[in-house]
Formats: C-alpha cells, structure tokens, sequence
C-alpha cells in the first residue's frame, strides 16, 4: 500500500520517524510520504532508518493563507531539501508559529484558563513545528480537557474564538515554490469543511495554473459526496488523485495507510518530479 501523508514527532505526530518507519515496514507498505508541518527535519532520522522493500516520499505539509483568510494544506513531495528559498519560506512560517501560540495562550488566559507557554513548551518534542495539537496536549495535562480531539471540538478549531492565524504563503505561491524546489504538489483535505472555510471550484483551475499536480481524495475528513466531487474536479482537470491517512500517531484516531494511493496515480506523481528522489535501498 502508498500512504503519502503521514505526520511525526517533527512536528504534531506522536511517533519519531523511526517509529513511523518501523511501522511501516512491518505493515509491508510500499511507499510512506512523511510530510510534517512546515518543515524537513524529518528527513534524515527517516532515511537513516529504512529498510527492506520500503521506499520512502519525504516532503512537507505546508500551511497556507488564501488572501480571504482561508487555512489549505499543500503537500510537498519530492522536492530538493537544499531548495534555499524552499527552507526560508517553511522557516518563516515556523518562526511565526510562536507569537501566535502566545496570542492564543493570551486569549485563553484572558478567560480565565490556567494556561502558558512555557506549559505548551514542556509537552513539544525538541524541534517540533509547534502547532495546535501541543496546546491540546498541555490543556490534557492540565485536565482541562481529556484528549485533543475534545480540545479541537471544544476550543482550538478554526472558528474559535481562541484561533489566531500565523503567516503563511498563499496556495499559489506554495504551489510555484514547490515546483521551483522540483516537487510535486498535492492539496491536502481540501474539502474538510469541518476545519472551516473551504476553496471553490474556479480555486483549483488558478492552482493548476500555478502547476498543482494532484487532489488529496480519499482522507478520513472528506465523506462519500465529497469524494466523489474531488473525483469529478481532479479528472476534468487531469490532476492525481491520492489517498492517504495523515497519520498523527496517538494524536488521532486516524491510522496508518487507512486511505492510500493507486500505485498508477504514484507512478504518474513521481514521474511529474524534476528528479527521482524516491528514497529505497
Ligand atoms: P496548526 O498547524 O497549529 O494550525 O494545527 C493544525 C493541526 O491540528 C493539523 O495538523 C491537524 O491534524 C490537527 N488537528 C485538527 N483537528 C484535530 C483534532 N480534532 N484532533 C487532533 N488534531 C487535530
Ligand atoms: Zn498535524
Ligand atoms: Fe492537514
Ligand atoms: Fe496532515
């Protein structure tokens, strides 16, 4: 099986790429992409740890900002982790992660709740992108909520009063960015209304503009309708379509290679690379 979206203690998953790897090998996957938020310091731990017939999509699940406000993922995979205006980009977009955990923190304390950074700090990995789910940790172990899933519903999500945004690219320019780095570009859950506003359909046709090469289908956050309106979207517009778990560890319930990738719409994807990168032994 092809999972191409998975997550690790390099930013909001539970598992190290080790582990991740690990597991994978024993599931007898064939390909794991690992796209942790806004960064590559995955990368080699991942690498370092393959073995047997795995073979290995690293990349990066970039968070963007339409210029309405509206929150889309893009993975990149298979790009070139020297691309210089590829690390700056995900650097500024990590930096700014930690003014915004503050202001969140302060519209917390604000009312009431016994929360700070340094609370938020304790529950990260050393190097993690620091994101939503390590303040749902510190909340957990605050007893103030009982999972992260609870903290999500009930005070972290997008329409919350608690949410603050941090800078980002816009889908476009993570597209173009992508594409310059060598990658190929995927748009993560895009019609997971449940994380808030979504794109339009005219959205896509701009994005393919940009060079976008393929849909994120089938992904626990799209029910059966949704999915077959990405279907109809992707083979109009002759896009990939991928499915994949986004696998967080513990931190969800989702679990590895739950959704996965036809291994012709791989084939298609990694040949739309400006290089094979691919990692197997
Ligand atoms: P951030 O990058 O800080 O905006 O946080 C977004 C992350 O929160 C995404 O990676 C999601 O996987 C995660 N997330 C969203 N909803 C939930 C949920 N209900 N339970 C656990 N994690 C979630
Ligand atoms: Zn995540
Ligand atoms: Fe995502
Ligand atoms: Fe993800």
């Amino acid at each position: 099986m092809i999972d191409l979206h998975t997550h690790t203690t390099s930013s909001d998953g539970t598992d190290t790429p080790r582990e991740l790897v690990n597991k994978a090998i024993v599931q007898g996957l064939e390909v794991l992409g690992i796209s942790d938020h806004d960064t590559t310091s995955g990368w080699q731990e991942a690498t370092e740890s393959l073995r047997g017939n795995l073979k290995l999509a690293l990349g990066a699940e970039i968070s963007c900002l339409t210029d309405d406000g509206i929150s889309v993922h893009m993975l990149g995979l298979l790009f070139d982790p020297l691309h210089q205006e590829m690390q700056t980009v995900l650097e500024e977009t990590r930096d700014g992660r930690l003014p915004r955990m503050r202001k969140m923190i302060q519209k917390m304390q604000a009312e009431g709740f016994d929360i700070s950074i340094e609370d938020v700090e304790k529950v990260m990995p050393a190097g993690a992108t620091m994101g939503r789910p390590h303040l749902a940790d510190a909340l957990v172990n605050k007893k103030i909520v009982k999972s992260r899933d609870e903290a999500f519903t009930d005070l972290l999500h997008n329409e919350s009063r608690f949410y603050v945004s941090h800078a980002a690219p816009t889908p476009i320019e993570a597209v173009k960015l992508i594409r310059r780095a060598g990658g190929v570009a995927v748009i993560a859950h895009p019609f997971a209304s449940r994380r808030g506003q979504i794109l339009g359909t005219k959205d896509f046709t701009d994005l393919v503009m940009a060079g976008l090469n393929g849909i994120e289908v089938d992904h626990r956050d799209h029910n059966p309708s949704e999915r077959a309106m990405l279907r109809v979207i992707a083979t109009e517009l002759d896009l990939v379509i991928t499915g994949s778990s986004d696998y967080h560890g513990t931190g969800k319930l989702n679990s590895l290679a739950e959704n996965h990738t036809d291994r012709a719409q791989w084939e298609r994807l990694e040949s739309e690379a400006n290089a094979r990168r691919v990692v197997s032994l």
